[in-house]
């Protein structure tokens, strides 16, 4: 389960539709709940990035590694650490790709996928990398609650 603050989740579905027709990608930042509830997390705060895939940009993406090094530096200053990323779907559902998981390393953590239809954000939907390694790693659906 993923928690996102009310401010946290209108930025990132409002980054989709200013970048669409184009995906757009950030980073989640906040922290992992102790306790109860394997995998639950709270997200306070979200960095938008630039996507760096030129070649592909409505239908992929990616964050600049200095970027992803830089966002994580300025969260633990704040005391939040990295719970996940967002991007968003252009014309397509909310659903992961093949090359979503491909793509996906971070176990734990959360993506999250916003649909962008005809430039209106419409439903936005959570996953989280499972797994121990890249042969048996897998996307599970998680809620998603927004507080
Ligand atoms: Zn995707």
């Amino acid at each position: 389960m993923i928690r996102i603050s009310q401010s946290a989740y209108a930025l990132l579905r409002q980054h989709g539709e200013e970048t669409y027709p184009h995906e757009c990608c950030g980073v989640l930042l906040g922290h992992f709940d102790d306790g109860s509830e394997a995998g639950s997390k709270t997200v306070l705060r979200v960095a938008r990035c630039g996507n760096t895939r030129e070649d592909s940009p409505h239908n992929r993406y990616n964050i600049d590694p200095r970027d992803l090094i830089r966002i994580q530096r300025e969260g633990r200053e704040r005391g939040e650490e990295i719970v996940g990323f967002y991007h968003s779907h252009p014309d397509h559902p909310a659903q992961w790709s093949p090359t979503d998981l491909a793509d996906a390393h971070w176990f734990g953590c959360s993506y999250v996928i916003t649909s962008v239809e005809k430039g209106k954000a419409t439903i936005t939907n959570s996953f989280e990398l499972t797994g121990s390694d890249e042969d048996d790693k897998k996307f599970v659906d998680e809620k998603t609650e927004v507080v």
